[in-house]
């Protein structure tokens, strides 16, 4: 837990967000400034600044992390397909230090990467 994280105070309840899913491990709530129709982001609780900052002993979590993403896609509506996004440091487009993946997705076609 970090004091002064957006997404710390978000886990805590300071910081109202639209909750998607909550359990031991994993918050999940929709992106305040969503790029797509539905625009959700799934979060470790526990304080990770990036993908870069994960330990080898971690791979659960990052394996349970992403597959959530996919169990809550279809009741948000993305039962034709999304996208997984993780922005890794500043360099990458990182603007909130607690790791998370984007789930997004629904309209029009998303653009071709
Ligand atoms: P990043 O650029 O770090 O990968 O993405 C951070 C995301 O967090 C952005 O898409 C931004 O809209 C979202 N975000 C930032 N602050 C808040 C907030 O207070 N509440 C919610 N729900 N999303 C936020
Ligand atoms: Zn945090």
């Amino acid at each position: 837990m970090s004091d002064s994280c957006i997404f710390c105070k978000i886990v805590r309840g300071e910081i109202p967000s639209k909750t998607v899913h909550e359990d031991d491990d994993f918050f999940v709530f929709h992106d305040i400034r969503p790029i797509a129709p539905v625009h959700f982001l799934v979060i470790p609780k526990r304080h990770v600044e990036s993908l870069a900052h994960f330990e080898a002993s971690d791979s659960d979590l990052i394996g349970r992390m992403l597959l959530l993403g996919a169990r809550l896609a279809p009741a948000q509506g993305l039962s034709g397909g999304f996208r997984t996004m993780i922005n890794t440091g500043k360099g990458g487009g990182q603007e909130v230090f607690h790791v998370h993946a984007h789930i997004f997705g629904g309209g029009d076609a998303l653009p071709k990467t």
